[in-house]
């Protein structure tokens, strides 16, 4: 039946810092499943643990959905009709729930102190609050109803827990793990009402699922273990009929495969796994993002969609609107998948090569502006042109400056041990006539140097390489950089005669 109802769901981060690569990877699965289906993508802050509160996530969190361009139909910034977005504004909506719960027997308030549990946790080191010890702590399963009564009457703090039924099977059909089942005698009975009136991530959750008409939850498979309790709340609160379709997605592992990849594999491997720099505002730690590092957002939800999903074809580039219509939960595979990031520069290298090069313009400016000084501002057409020469060489767009900076200024060095030992007064006496010559060349193009330059070094007697090289080593400093004739024709007459007698003495003796 669940699955007539408008697909309506969630990404649901907690707002405690930067996101890490999985946590996006949930959102952008959320988004595709959401748009594929006609249905909506919303965004609910999960702010209820208020010590683990840090300012700036939540707009880190806006900003990134949006450079993704996968930006949330509903969010705190974008109100429906299924408001408040953030769960700390709904506080006063879940008190009810959890005294209905108590009512039904399926929940109890706890009374021990923070310095008791302590207690408990010196004397047994596994403590778990459970079936198996709650008759012996301060509850009012333990207490008689007076003494319960009593304290509540005297405001004794207190929690509200769920009482985990002592032996019984939870089951739920998991969109991509199948059926899977837990043993409630495994489980604890988790706090779901905190002592200041806030209810814990367990009672949030479904109430706030319920509330906004949630039809599919798509969520790390880290929360796999609390799935039996929100499975059992959804039945306790009566709301059994309506709860979504859960699927836990894989995680994303460590390149080597050996477990879940963590924001210290970056530091250590030296990639990042933030999608943007996040400064933590208590530490001042910096951490390197994936659009900071230079990733078009294009490849990074390329790549993160391979995370886990694949078409069944031997198709790896997809656009965000292929995806949306390609992507299906049956291809989201159980395992987990291995990080690698040299496979997400590839990704980002492609991206670059497919896109145009009116998109690309202003970042390139951008990386131009950075080098050279402000009062200079390079025409549009010619850094389109010279874009054309080197895009295919870019794995990141600040590349641009180390495969192109020679067309905007001159070299500062060169590469002269490639040319000394080897260089002789007929070479200086052929660069000599050569720059004569092209300051006197009416028409300045690749197809006219070529054959010019190509039939005077036949001429001379010489060898094409033993010219061709230290010519290039004049414009560009080294030996590197795009087809040399297409340097000098885009470098203009006078600049190339001028970088010709430049280097001419550095190459003597
Ligand atoms: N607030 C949880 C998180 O930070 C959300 C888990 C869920 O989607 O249910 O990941």
């Amino acid at each position: 039946m669940s699955s007539q109802k408008h697909v309506r769901v969630r990404f649901a981060p907690s707002p405690t810092g930067g996101l890490h690569l999985g946590g996006v990877r949930t959102a952008l699965f959320n988004y595709l499943f959401a748009k594929n289906q006609g249905g909506d993508f919303i965004l609910r802050i999960e702010d209820t643990d208020q010590t683990r509160f840090v300012p700036g996530a939540e707009e880190y969190i806006k900003e990134c959905l949006d450079w993704c361009g996968i930006t949330p139909d509903e969010s705190p910034w974008k109100e429906g009709s299924f408001g408040p977005y953030r769960q700390s504004e709904r506080k006063p909506s879940y008190r009810q729930f959890a005294e209905q719960l108590i009512a039904k027997g399926y929940a109890y308030y706890a009374f021990d102190t923070a310095e008791e549990l302590d207690q408990q946790r010196q004397i047994h080191p596994n403590f778990r609050y459970s079936h198996e010890n709650r008759k012996t702590l301060r509850n009012s399963l333990s207490l008689s109803a007076e003494e319960t009564a009593a304290l509540l009457q005297a405001g004794a703090p207190y929690t509200v827990r769920i009482k985990m039924p002592e032996d019984e099977l939870v089951s739920f059909e998991d969109l991509i793990r199948g059926r899977v089942t837990f043993e409630t005698k495994l489980v604890d009975d988790k706090v779901l009402l905190k002592a200041d009136g806030m209810p814990t991530y367990h009672l949030a959750v479904v109430v706030d699922d319920r509330a906004m008409e949630i039809s599919h939850v798509f969520r790390g498979e880290e929360w796999l273990p609390s799935a039996p309790v929100h499975i059992l709340l959804w039945e306790y609160l009566g709301w059994k009929e309506e709860m979504p379709q859960w699927a836990h997605l894989p995680l994303i592992l460590k390149p080597d495969g050996n477990g879940k990849l963590s924001k210290r594999d970056g530091d250590r491997l030296g990639f990042p796994v933030y999608a943007m720099n996040w400064k933590d505002p208590k530490t001042g730690d910096e951490t390197v993002g994936f659009r900071e590092r230079g990733f078009l957002p294009e490849a990074f939800v390329n790549m993160l969609a391979v995370l886990g999903w694949n078409d069944g074809s031997e198709q790896e580039i997809f656009t965000l609107a292929e995806l949306i219509d390609k992507f299906s939960v049956e291809r989201i595979s159980k395992a987990g998948a291995k990080f690698d990031f040299e496979k997400s520069k590839w990704f980002n290298q492609e991206w670059i090569k497919l896109s145009s090069n009116v998109e690309l313009l202003p970042k390139i400016q951008h990386v131009i502006e950075e080098h050279l000084p402000e009062n200079v501002k390079i025409d549009d057409n010619f850094v389109i042109s010279i874009l054309e020469l080197v895009k295919e060489r870019l794995i990141y767009i600040e590349d641009f400056w180390e495969q192109a900076s020679f067309f905007f200024q001159k070299p500062n060095q060169y590469d002269v041990d490639a040319v000394k030992p080897k260089w002789n007064a007929e070479k200086t006496a052929f660069f000599e006539q050569i720059a004569l010559d092209f300051a006197n060349q009416s028409e300045w193009n690749a197809e006219i140097l070529e054959p010019m330059f190509k039939a005077k070094i036949s001429a001379s007697g010489m060898k094409i390489g033993e010219l061709m090289m230290p010519f290039r080593i004049m414009l560009v400093g080294g030996k590197f950089g795009p087809d040399v004739f297409q340097i000098a024709a885009h470098l203009g007459k006078d600049e190339v005669v001028e970088r010709i007698q430049l280097a001419l003495p550095k190459f003597e003796g």
